[in-house]
């Protein structure tokens, strides 16, 4: 152990990352909010979308004070979202989760220690901003996912993620082409209509820069898998309720490429983007994917192995 890592004790450090993750959360909330509305993340300061009354910053403490005001806002009462907290929660977890990975890392070099954490954190964190983004309104922001891109392919030619600067850069490129030519061109061209959308391919590129060719493949496998399953009890939910005609998938596009928002609330709840099953993939791949992996090759080796002998 390092001089500044044995005078810190663990257990301060981690629930120091906490806090950090959830106040990082917390922004992200703000950003999940306004981006969709066009609005600036800075200004105005944090207010009640209902009577535009102002937080106060001992109001705006995460998870906190969320459960101090019951979910409502102080003067009008007006409730906010379970997500607001949701976010949160979720945000802390994940930073305490990759700093425990960064501590088994770099247990010597405080300064790796550091990078490694800031730069996971704030690729999952990307990832729930954008899936919460997709999942409000169907639509995955370039601001965020390009300069993204940029920031996977300096740290892993930088050092910070193991990757190099070759594998980000190709993979990248193969997983934006690739998902394009089959998903939104190829599938345009076989059914008439348009698959998924030129933001899901620019997520995937983003996942080639931070992760890889199998972090990539990992997480399209993982997100199409997971989808799958949940369209299939959309599929399900709708027969009941009569609406098996409408696409589960993201499939109506306007002019402009974008998709259309379903207008029949109840369709709307019957109905998911891609984004958020991909982002999930990605992060499963960061915690569970290589001994998912690991644990894969060798059933397939066994069974190989049992078929020829
Ligand atoms: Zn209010």
């Amino acid at each position: 152990m390092s001089e500044v890592l044995t005078f810190i004790p663990q257990w301060q450090i981690l629930i120091f990352s906490g806090l950090f993750g959830a106040a990082w959360g917390s922004f992200a909330n703000v950003v999940i909010a306004r981006w969709p509305l066009e609005m600036s993340v800075v200004r105005p300061g944090s207010h009640c979308f209902s009577c535009q009354a102002k937080v106060r910053p001992w109001d705006n403490i995460p998870v906190l004070s969320y459960f101090i005001l019951r979910g409502k806002c102080r003067h009008c009462g007006a409730s906010f979202s379970l997500r607001y907290v949701f976010v949160e929660l979720l945000l802390a977890l994940f930073s305490v989760a990759v700093m425990q990975r960064a501590l088994a890392l770099y247990p010597d070099a405080p300064g790796w220690l550091l990078g490694t954490w800031l730069i996971w954190f704030a690729f999952i964190w990307a990832l729930v901003v954008v899936a919460m983004i997709d999942l409000a309104c169907w639509l995955i922001p370039d601001s965020i996912v390009l300069p993204g891109i940029a920031v996977g392919v300096a740290a892993n030619a930088l050092g910070l993620l193991p990757l190099g600067w070759l594998e980000p850069v190709v993979a990248a490129g193969i997983a934006y082409a690739g998902l394009r030519l089959l998903f939104i061109d190829g599938y345009q061209l076989l059914t008439g209509k348009p698959g998924m959308g030129l933001g899901d391919a620019k997520l995937l590129a983003l996942f080639g820069a931070f992760l890889g060719y199998e972090g990539t493949l990992f997480a399209l496998f993982a997100g199409a898998f997971q989808g799958l399953v949940v369209g299939l009890g959309m599929v399900l939910f709708r027969r009941r309720k009569g609406l098996d005609n409408e696409p589960v998938f993201e499939e109506d596009l306007g002019e402009d490429g974008a998709p259309t928002e379903p207008t029949d609330d109840r369709l709307r709840k019957a109905k998911v983007p891609f984004g958020p099953f991909l982002a999930a993939g990605a992060i499963e791949y960061l915690f569970v994917g290589e001994a998912l992996i690991a644990h894969y090759t060798k059933w397939v080796f066994y069974l190989t192995l049992r078929w020829f002998s």
